[in-house]
């Protein structure tokens, strides 16, 4: 009887050293990205429904079985699964199909011919996010055809409309199909390496663990209309231009989470001396303005992640040069940290603006405010396993996005969600949101090879 077992060992065995083959991976994958972008999925129409269809195809024809979801006419969302012997919860692997406008007199080729040259791929969509799909559905089919024991189901998710907030897309995924979906993590897009152009070398990845949550509001000042030659107290323009002036020059408390601490933490081990002493003290209780300040001058961005954010970006008032208008409105974009409260925030910044007859009226909110995701699951820490064998001499930096994803809605429904995805070179414009946008071939490849690590170990442990 010892026999038996012996035999169904050695055969895992074999499965699991053959592999993918690699060259045969890059094929595929590098088509099936092709095709993705050659459907127009451009927002605001989205018709993603060309795109659901074309996946639809590539698995049925691997006997993998699909479902498309349409939240509207022709926006749509599909998702698959393979069954495992259910000793954990599901991993789920997500991407949008959906992607922004293209400006095409900006371009120098056609934004949707995915064309192939000098080891790039080009077109609307080859880095976002199109690459993410198209690599999780490779590892996806990967799954069944080496016809790996899995130990949990595996989903793929390819949704609409992430560009425009995720309306037609994850939240309604999430509203109505939440126990297809539902699974103990995921990875999405949101994290990149970087890749020195002098080596070729990774020197660093950013896992995206946590995003801010994007609030927008409308401060209103009304006043008495009058001529222009009558200067009055309540001109709603100096009014809300007092209130915004000391909006603008009070940044509210800093915050550190434990995906920020650890960024700033890993940053100081790995960084110059010049550097280091500015992320070490920014760990500090209670830094002061002038190291936050340091903080902004090396890196905007990073300045954003300690705080809840706050830039006026519209501001309407007035229509003729010898009439005080009877209203000034000025919208705040806001960016807040994942565990803001949003009735103390909006009573914060009407304490800050200090004018009591100003409105202040919060808008639409489309990403939800939600936890960030633990650096102590399972899957981040094989994700960081498999970055430090493949590439030793890179950091790994869990990190929160200060833009806003899908990851959002999942992670608000207690799904911890990593944002994951291909290298680029640092100083290089791939075109994302822009024009001329590719991918490179080998980054690509590598992406799929370190999701394929990562998770062929997380279904297959025991
Ligand atoms: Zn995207």
């Amino acid at each position: 009887m010892r026999f038996i077992p012996f035999v169904i060992l050695l055969l895992s065995f074999t499965t699991q050293a053959a592999g993918p083959n690699w060259s045969e991976v890059e094929k595929e994958s590098v088509a099936n990205l092709v095709a993705l972008i050659q459907l127009d999925t451009s927002q605001p129409e989205g018709n993603e429904i060309i795109a659901a269809r074309y996946l639809r195809q590539v698995l049925h024809q691997q006997g993998i079985a699909s479902t498309i979801y349409e939240s509207a006419p022709a926006r749509a969302n599909i998702i698959a699964r393979l069954k495992g012997n259910g000793t954990h919860d599901p991993l789920l692997l997500l991407g949008h199909l959906d992607v922004v406008a293209v400006e095409r007199e900006n371009w120098s080729f056609d934004p949707f011919s995915g064309m192939i040259m000098d080891g790039k791929i080009f077109g609307r969509g080859a880095a976002d996010d199109k690459e993410v799909v198209a690599g999780t559905l490779e590892i996806f089919m990967l799954l069944k055809r080496l016809n790996i024991s899995l130990n949990r189901d595996v989903i793929f998710l390819a949704v609409a409309d992430e560009e425009g907030g995720g309306e037609l897309g994850i939240t309604y995924m999430v509203e109505h199909h939440l126990d297809e979906i539902r699974a103990e993590f995921a990875i999405n897009e949101g994290g990149w390496g970087y890749i020195d152009p002098a080596t070729g070398e990774y020197t660093r990845f950013n896992i995206s663990t946590a995003e801010k949550t994007p609030r927008r509001a409308r401060l209103i000042a009304k006043g008495l209309a009058g001529h222009g030659s009558v200067p009055t107290k309540d001109n709603p323009i100096g009014v809300l231009s007092r209130a915004v002036a000391r909006i603008f020059d009070t940044p509210l408390p800093m915050r550190l989470n434990e995906t920020t601490r650890a960024f700033f933490e890993r940053l100081a081990a790995s960084s110059p001396e010049t550097e280091a002493e500015i992320y070490r003290a920014i760990l500090q209780p209670d830094p002061s303005p002038e190291i936050q300040d340091r903080l902004r001058a090396l890196n905007p961005s990073y300045y954003s992640m300690i705080r809840t954010s706050i830039s006026p970006t519209i501001f309407r008032g007035g229509y003729q040069r010898n009439v005080i208008p009877s209203t000034a409105e000025v919208t705040l974009d806001i960016r807040a940290l994942p565990d803001e409260d949003p009735d103390k925030l909006f009573a914060a910044i009407a304490n800050i603006a200090g004018e009591p007859s100003i409105e202040i009226v919060p808008m639409k909110v489309t990403r939800p405010a939600h936890f960030p995701s633990s650096l102590q699951t399972e899957l981040f820490l094989t994700l960081e396993e498999v970055l430090r064998e493949r590439h030793p001499n890179a950091i790994i930096l869990p990190f929160m996005s200060t833009g806003a994803s899908d990851s959002a809605q999942l992670r608000a429904v207690g799904i911890p969600t990593y944002g994951f995805g291909a290298g680029s070179i640092v100083g290089e414009q791939t075109g994302v949101h822009g024009n001329d946008e590719f991918l490179r071939i080998d980054a690509y490849m590598e992406y799929i090879r370190i999701l394929w690590e990562v998770v062929s170990r997380i279904v297959t442990a025991s």
